[in-house]
């Protein structure tokens, strides 16, 4: 093990901005970012609407590219990437979790979570099955596997999304406002679950939020307004 490469951030970013559009239509959504986010941590990523809180998770994870700047994910330089090797870069290391869940309606809870693991190519089917089961059971929704997400409350369905951003055990887990579209207490439990993996595993979280609960039990929080990291 050489101990240079595990001193490494998980995550650097390096004067990164981004601008959407151009001339009079031109939207500055981030400016001059640096941040660093080690192995392991659990931030909250914290603004008002409209501050750039999906933009830069949606850069600090190769979703999206900077206009200027540079990503370094877990090692990687990102700028350097072509899109195919972005995307099998994501598919390996990246779990996303979405504030409206996103799931197939038209497949069961099960399929939800199997699926991509299919999709991903490292997986046989004998496989993708057990960690499907593996990890609908950590998030307390074996029981309902066979259940579509229209049977499901929002909670469990954002259960289901977790188990589906963690079945290939990614090295990031990166959640666009999680408990933004669930009633407190059960956002509360969503948070406790996160919280909780993130202890178990190990795996990097950062969450972009507006709830108190999820500001109050991150391990850092980070405050972006008008697209700038708040120093205060
Ligand atoms: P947040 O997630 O904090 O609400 P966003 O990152 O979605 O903020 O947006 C930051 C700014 O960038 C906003 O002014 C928004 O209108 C603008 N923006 C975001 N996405 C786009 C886009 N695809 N095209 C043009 N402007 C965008
Ligand atoms: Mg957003």
């Amino acid at each position: 093990m050489t101990s240079h490469i595990r001193e490494l951030p998980a995550l650097a970013l390096s004067a990164v901005s981004k601008s959407y559009g151009h001339n009079e239509g031109k939207v500055d959504a981030l400016t001059a970012i640096n941040l660093e986010i080690a192995h392991g941590e659990f931030v909250a990523l914290c603004g008002p609407s409209g501050s750039g809180k999906s933009t830069l998770l949606n850069i600090l994870s190769g979703i999206d590219q900077p206009s200027s700047g540079t990503v370094l994910f877990f090692g990687k330089m990102l700028n350097a990437l072509h899109e195919k090797q972005l995307s099998a870069i994501r598919s390996q290391y990246l779990g996303f979790i979405f504030q409206f869940f996103n799931l197939i309606p038209v497949l069961s809870a099960f399929d939800n979570v199997c699926y991509p693991l299919l999709l991903n190519g490292r997986y046989q089917k004998n496989e993708a099955n057990a960690r499907a089961w593996d990890y609908l059971q950590r998030v307390g929704l074996a029981h309902l596997a066979q259940r579509k997400p229209g049977q499901l409350s929002g909670g469990q369905q954002q259960r289901v999304a977790i188990a589906r951003a963690l079945a290939h055990q990614p090295k990031l887990v990166v959640a666009d406002e999680p408990t933004g579209n669930l009633d407190s207490a059960t956002g509360e439990a969503i948070v406790d679950l996160l919280i909780k993996i993130n202890q178990e595993t190990g795996t990097t979280f950062v969450i972009s939020t507006h709830s108190a609960q999820l500001k109050a039990r991150a391990g850092r929080v980070v405050a972006i307004r008008d697209g700038r990291i708040d120093e205060a």
